[in-house]
């Protein structure tokens, strides 16, 4: 049984709900299967991306965020541009090939500058090597586009869920939070030419595994190239917190997330999937079973340590305890769990260039 959906090339919705409440010795199949795909079609590697958390002011209010704007006992900062550009040097001498910006959501002239501004510095500081994944929110067709000419090759979108309906719970119900426009922002950034990045949270309240399915079936729909996806983790201070009866234990929790990562290597053999840090707030070694069996990239965070206890998103946010998060001292470690870390490569999802060179 599941080892004959195992071998399938196409995958209807009942497959793939079926996949996701594999159980026992059938969990280690579907591992196993996905690792053998992983490692056929981008690798048995793993690649780095620095991660700095520029920025914690967010003009939006989303229900589950614990930076959201409303919550007034955050201390906003904004690293300035040398202590970012300081990092971005440790990333560049160390050989991560390539980093990850994210902040909060501000659309406006001033934050498109900044950032414009930024990414020019980033790229002659290094001769234009370093692969630059933007995750900054929603903006204008307009402002993406100047990001990209400034030298941002990725951008990470998530859609968060594939439900409209599941969303607007989620989310106020005002301009500032529409699914519509969110699906806009992505479908522009795959036409500007990004590397084009979304993903979802697992097991929020109110979501069912049919809308995990579906939103599967959206990632392959959208023909994305990179995903990073990674359980919900309740953070106090939100309205959403209200509904912590209705989550999953941690354990489950945990297991759902490994098991879209496997499912959706499955489905998109030859895309970027990220083991992302929510991961590890469930289990201190989770981040490197997900490379085990699927996931290809790893964001190390190196945000300068004055200001990373203040980007809450959700709380247990791990703090830092790779030998490579973050300080400044060389690096040796040459495996994440088991997988071999791919230095100074910067790790471009193959997806993207088998996708430009099917659609010509
Ligand atoms: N402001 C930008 C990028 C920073 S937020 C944006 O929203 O796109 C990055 C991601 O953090 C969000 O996309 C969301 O999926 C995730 N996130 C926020 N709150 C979370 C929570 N409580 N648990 C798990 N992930 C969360
Ligand atoms: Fe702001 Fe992003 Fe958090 Fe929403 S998820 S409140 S946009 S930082």
């Amino acid at each position: 049984m599941i080892t004959e959906i195992l071998q399938k090339d196409e995958f209807t919705k009942a497959d793939l709900l079926q996949l996701l409440k594999v159980e026992g010795q059938d969990l280690d199949l579907l591992f196993a299967k996905s690792n053998e795909i992983k490692k056929k079609y981008v690798g048995n590697k793993v690649y780095l991306r620095g991660l700095i958390e520029f920025s914690n002011v967010c003009l939006k209010n989303c229900y589950y965020c614990g930076i959201r704007q409303s919550n007034e006992s955050v201390s906003r900062f904004n690293v300035k541009d040398d202590d970012i550009l300081a990092m971005v040097q440790f990333a560049y001498e160390n050989n991560y090939a390539s980093l990850a910006l994210q902040s909060g959501e501000i659309e406006n002239p001033t934050f498109a500058l900044r950032v414009e501004n930024l990414l020019k510095k980033i790229s002659s500081l290094s001769n234009n090597t370093l692969g630059v994944t933007l995750s900054c929110g929603e903006q204008s067709k307009e402002t993406y586009q100047r990001w990209f000419d400034a030298g941002a090759r990725r951008y990470l979108l998530r859609i968060e869920t594939s439900s409209p309906e599941l969303y607007q719970k989620l989310h106020p119900s005002d301009t500032l939070h529409s699914f519509t426009r969110r699906l806009e922002c992505l479908k522009n950034l795959q036409s500007i030419g990004y590397q084009t990045g979304t993903g979802v949270m697992i097991g929020l309240p109110f979501q069912s595994i049919e809308n995990l399915a579906d939103d599967l079936l959206f990632m392959k729909r959208f023909d994305i190239d990179m995903c990073g996806m990674g359980p919900y983790i309740l953070h106090r201070e939100t309205p959403l917190a209200k509904y912590e009866n209705l989550l999953l234990p941690d354990k489950e929790r945990l297991k759902l997330s490994l098991k879209m990562i496997a499912i959706l290597r499955i489905l998109m053999k030859d895309i970027n999937i990220a083991s992302t840090t929510a991961l590890q707030s469930l289990c201190v070694d989770a981040r490197e079973k997900a490379v085990e069996i699927g996931a290809n990239v790893l964001m190390p965070n190196i945000t300068p340590g004055t200001y990373r206890n203040d980007y809450n998103l959700y709380e247990r946010k791990p703090k830092t305890s790779l030998q490579f998060e973050g300080k400044e001292e060389k690096i040796t470690t040459q495996k994440f769990g088991t997988v071999p870390i791919g230095y100074g490569q910067c790790g471009d999802a193959p997806h993207f260039f088998n996708r430009k060179k099917t659609s010509v």
